[in-house]
């Protein structure tokens, strides 16, 4: 049975990364790589990457890190149809893992069609995932920890 509470020790982590970037007291490059670094800390128990970033999973795009405003599309990464080669090992254009699969639209397009090496490729899979219902931001980080209240 996994651990749900390394996931919101975690999260916990990356609600504090966002604090701290939002006051412009660390990069956007820093606040990325220490919520990836969150994400793959769960491996040292068994937890769930998505719940140590549950918190902005559902707002913030994985590569600019911007909020999503409310009700605007956020694609993911993993959705991605089997037309997309390798579609489990999508990153950015650097070649940098995404903290988050949930991307803004610019920054999916950029993604999928460096990925895909075919422009237009992130067109294409926008137009199935709009399909989704999920495929839209919340806006606002979470107001909970995985479902639980926060603790401090
Ligand atoms: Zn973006």
């Amino acid at each position: 049975m996994s651990c749900h509470n390394v996931g919101r020790a975690l999260n916990n982590v990356v609600r504090e990364v966002m604090n701290l970037y939002d006051a412009g007291d660390i990069s956007k490059d820093a606040a990325k790589r220490l919520a990836l670094r969150c994400c793959r800390s769960v491996a040292w128990c068994d937890g769930s990457e998505g719940e140590a970033i549950d918190y902005i999973s559902a707002c913030v795009c994985g590569r600019c890190f911007k909020l999503i405003p409310k009700g605007e599309p956020i694609y993911s990464t993993w959705q991605v149809s089997s037309a997309v080669p390798n579609q489990y090992e999508i990153k950015d254009e650097n070649g940098d893992e995404l903290p988050t699969d949930g991307l803004c639209e610019e920054c999916f397009d950029i993604v999928l069609d460096h990925h895909c090496g075919e422009k237009g490729a992130g067109k294409r899979e926008r137009d199935i995932q709009k399909k989704f219902e999920d495929c839209v931001s919340t806006g606002e980080y979470k107001d909970d920890n995985n479902g639980c209240r926060w603790v401090d």
